[in-house]
């Protein structure tokens, strides 16, 4: 379901000194951003990333939340993203994956997500 560009914050985009904030790490320094910009999904963000739920498939990146949820640049399969914001501001898992970028703090897996899903889907 792609999201026409009209319909987008600007906020989708990660501001510079929060992205220079994440090349030096997860510090508390992060954290305040994070908080302040974002509210309580940045502070999400920041705990997922702090947790290490995040895992970088082939296909997706995945973020483990109360259950998994699927990251693909500017959307996510949650709920929160999909009817709270309406696809027109990030959720707390779109912006803990593109921290993630930033940090390398993700886990990656070399198979396809798709496969686990359906595997899931078929069992
Ligand atoms: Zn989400």
């Amino acid at each position: 379901m792609p999201i026409p560009n009209r319909l987008r914050d600007k906020e989708f985009t990660i501001p510079e000194d929060i992205t220079k904030s994440a090349e030096k790490g997860l510090s508390y320094e992060l954290y305040k951003k994070l908080l302040f910009k974002y509210g309580k999904r940045g502070e999400k963000a920041f705990i997922y990333l702090k947790e290490d739920r995040i895992k970088k498939y082939l296909d997706f990146f995945v973020v483990v939340g109360e259950n998994e949820y699927i990251v693909e640049d500017d959307f996510c399969t949650c709920r929160d993203f999909q009817i709270n914001l309406k696809g027109r501001k990030p959720c707390a898992h779109i912006l803990a994956v593109k921290i993630a970028k930033v940090t390398g703090g993700y886990r990656k897996y070399n198979k396809y997500y798709i496969d686990y899903m359906i595997d899931k889907r078929l069992r």
